[in-house]
């Protein structure tokens, strides 16, 4: 019977091991080794006093379909939720206030100008380049570049620096948590790259999106009601139980004819396939003496976060403006990345009357804060919370999270060196690399990508001569 082992048992190596525990799949041996005595890596839901609070990802993107697959798969359809959309509105700290985005946007693309007209967000000159942007149709789609760019030059040649600067940098932030003059374009942004290329006018595009959207009441983000910890908890159930590893980290790895050599903290395996879901840094020094050059390829910066949620059961005692939060962009004054009120963007989410909020730190202010205590990080959210929305009352419940070199910057070119390592992987026979390192860093894409690496392996198998004893 074949042997596979599992590095890391994130949200990517447990959709792997789902998909290699279902029915029609050859029998086989999994061994999924987690260094930590959990699963779910950054995935986590805290339930407390009535509160649901995720620790890291919140929802996925309702667009792509692949979480909600897999939840469907699991029995979870009735578990699904959608943010509240009706209440959909971010804020920008701007000028020391919290000052609305338009109605309509789609990251910094509004589909509805008269709405960004109304906006006090944007300056003249701003709601200008929106304007304009459109009439430079022709030329845009004209001079779309053959080749990678940031994600600043992308935004500055549609929209220029304001917008850049107000929404388009925070926002990247608060989901990469990269710099916008370092993010590849066509790594992070890639629907927008095609609709350049389509209509030339981002703004265009995203009218002619609206107009052919099937589902135009579909929200923008899915969950699940008792937190995305749920998810994790179906699929461990759906594996057997013998497959996982947990306080097991995997140090070394090595290949022969005969196959894949693991050393772990407890043992020595040997596997005929190994698939690497742990972080891409890890997966980089595993590969190192293996393949320097994928190694080389691999090599990235990585952000950390810090994530502090504070529960009250009061809402009427901390009010917060109407909508799913709001960002903050780079040099106003805050140490905040970005914030969530969170009871306005789902249902279900506090006792009756609650209010929870979490606080998001990256960059710089997360690595400062990834040195301190809980209680010290709890703090300085405080301050700085108190200091855009007015005093906190006494919360019920407080939760911090530090999430270290969680998230990889996908630089530019970052495609063409995953081309690259692909092919390099391909002839490292019985290698599969998984997790956020590599095609995309949301749920939907990680579940797709580790469900396809693992088809891949069973089609293999159950190909003439695939399976050997
Ligand atoms: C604060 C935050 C908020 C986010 N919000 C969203 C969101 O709302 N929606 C969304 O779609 N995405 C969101 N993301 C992104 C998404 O959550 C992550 O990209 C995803 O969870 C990563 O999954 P993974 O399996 O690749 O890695 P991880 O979850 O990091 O799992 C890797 C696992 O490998 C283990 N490991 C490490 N080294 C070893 C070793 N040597 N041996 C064995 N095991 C090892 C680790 O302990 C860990 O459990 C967010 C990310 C962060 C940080």
């Amino acid at each position: 019977m074949k042997r596979i082992a599992i590095v890391g048992g994130g949200i990517a190596g447990l959709a792997a091991a789902y998909e290699l525990a279902q029915k029609d799949a050859p029998a086989v041996e999994v061994a999924l080794f987690e260094a930590s005595p959990r699963l779910g890596g950054i995935v986590e839901t805290v339930r407390e006093g009535g509160f649901v609070i995720e620790c890291g990802p919140d929802a996925w993107v309702t667009e792509k379909p692949w979480a909600r697959e897999l939840a469907e798969e699991l029995g979870l359809s009735s578990e699904m939720m959608p943010s509240n959309d009706d209440a959909r509105k971010t804020y920008v700290l701007m000028d020391g206030r919290l000052q609305a985005m338009p109605d309509g946007m789609r990251m910094m693309v509004p589909a509805d100008l008269d709405a960004l007209d109304r906006s006090e967000l944007f300056s003249a000159e701003a709601k200008y380049a929106y304007h304009d942007e459109v009439n430079r149709a022709e030329e845009l789609k004209a001079d779309a570049p053959k080749y990678d760019e940031s994600v600043a030059s992308f935004v500055q040649r549609h929209f220029g620096d304001e917008v850049l600067e107000k929404i388009g940098a925070p926002l990247l932030r608060g989901v990469f948590g990269g710099e916008v003059t370092e993010l590849s374009v066509r790594a992070v942004m890639a629907p927008f790259v095609a609709m350049e290329r389509e209509h030339g006018s981002l703004i265009i595009a995203m009218q002619a999106r609206a107009a052919a959207k099937k589902d135009k009441d579909a929200a923008i983000f899915t969950t699940l009601r008792s937190g995305l910890e749920t998810l994790v908890d179906n699929i461990v159930a759906a594996i057997p139980a013998d497959w996982i590893r947990l306080s097991t980290a995997v140090h070394s790895l090595s290949r022969s004819d005969q196959g894949w050599t693991l050393k772990t903290s407890k043992s020595e395996e040997s596997v005929d396939a190994v698939m690497v879901a742990a972080p891409v840094d890890t997966a980089r020094e595993l590969l190192q003496p293996i393949d320097a050059r994928a190694a080389e390829l691999m090599t990235m910066d990585s952000s950390s976060a810090v994530v502090v949620a504070f529960g009250f059961t009061d809402a009427a005692k901390f009010i917060v403006p109407p909508g799913f939060g709001f960002l903050v962009p780079e040099g106003s004054g805050s140490l905040l990345l970005a914030c969530t009120f969170v009871d306005q963007k789902f249902a279900g989410r506090v006792p009756q009357n609650g209010r929870l909020v979490r606080a998001f730190f990256g960059g710089a202010a997360a690595e400062r804060l990834m040195k301190c205590g809980n209680d010290e990080t709890a703090s300085v959210a405080r301050l700085e919370l108190a200091r855009l929305l007015g005093p906190l009352p006494e919360p019920q419940v407080t939760m911090v999270r530090r999430w270290p070199s969680s998230l990889p910057q996908y630089g530019v070119g970052h495609l063409e060196r995953m081309v690259e390592l692909d092919e390099r992987v391909r002839r490292l026979d019985g290698l599969s690399l998984l997790g956020n390192g590599y095609r995309g860093v949301g749920l939907p894409d990680l579940i797709r990508n580790a469900r396809a690496a693992a088809r891949q392996i069973v089609e293999e198998m159950k190909a003439p001569g695939g399976e050997k004893e």
